[in-house]
């Protein structure tokens, strides 16, 4: 459980205009079906919040212990993804429920005692709303993804129900100190290889400039229908699904105050070592 105190708050609100920005996607036609937009222009961004824990590049240089329960994270949104203290597995939740996905596969429910070095989550609202109705694998879906979105210089929580004809997806083991860099640890990883399963895809689509910060472009991790098992998602051949965004034009980062977060280099350029690490 977390003090506040360990927090301090850091926040980017992106003042943009959504209802501009939903315009351009009336013109896209074919699968695309226009949807209702629940956010009221700018005036104040409501649900419409990314909220998220420490960065991308602590998470990738070492940083791994717990600073904020899963209970708190709950209060700012019932849909996300992330990992737990000590890099225990892949953290992802659905509908106010938040799981953790070890490395057996499984899926455990997430106590509120628990504690997560790195998070993201969102109050998850439909806004784009639309039917996936050819095969594709990640790179493909990623691709058409980008032709729908309003603008690529927004956030985008990320939900994808399916069925998946192959699904590869992976998780981490617990670190002990000291810490090894993620890179090192996902070489430990354990890869998972579903055929024919269905589940949600859930994760984010975060713009190029907040690299350092958190995964540009598509993050997604993975839970079967019958919310059992899942992972990290590293590859897979969609066969037919929906997809459904949530704009976001609030972002919200709070960071650790003390620990290893303190200290960490952060000045670095890690691209190559995201590289490794997300596929
Ligand atoms: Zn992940």
């Amino acid at each position: 459980m977390i003090k506040k105190s360990l927090l301090i708050i850091f926040s980017i609100l992106l003042s943009i205009l959504l209802s501009g920005c939903m315009e351009s996607s009336n013109g896209f036609s074919g699968e695309f079906k226009s949807s209702e937009n629940s956010t009221s222009g700018s005036s104040g961004a409501g649900n419409d919040i990314l909220y998220q824990v420490s960065t991308i590049d602590a998470l990738l240089q070492g940083v791994y212990d717990g600073v904020l329960s899963i209970g708190e994270l709950g209060t700012h949104g019932d849909f996300g993804i992330g990992t737990l203290d000590g890099l225990d597995g892949e953290m992802l939740a659905l509908d106010g429920d938040y799981y953790q996905i070890k490395t057996d596969g499984i899926a455990y429910p997430v106590s509120e005692n628990v504690t997560t070095p790195f998070a993201t989550v969102t109050h998850f609202e439909a806004d784009e709303n639309f039917r996936l109705e050819k095969p594709m694998n990640l790179t493909e879906l990623e691709q058409y993804l980008d032709l729908n979105l309003p603008s690529e210089n927004l956030f985008y929580a990320v939900k994808i129900d399916g069925d998946f004809s192959y699904l590869k997806a992976r998780s981490v083991p617990k670190q002990e100190r000291p810490y090894p860099k993620l890179a090192d640890a996902v070489s430990k990883q354990t890869v998972f290889e579903y055929e024919n399963v269905s589940g949600t895809l859930v994760g984010f689509r975060t713009p190029d400039y907040v690299k350092g910060i958190n995964v540009p472009g598509y993050h997604l991790h993975f839970i079967t229908a019958n919310r059992s098992a899942g992972g990290h998602v590293l590859e897979l051949q969609l066969e037919n699904g929906t997809a459904v965004l949530d704009t976001t034009n609030a972002f919200f980062m709070e960071l650790p105050t003390s620990g290893d977060f303190s200290k960490v280099e952060l000045g670095q350029d890690l691209k190559a070592e995201l590289e490794i690490v997300e596929k």
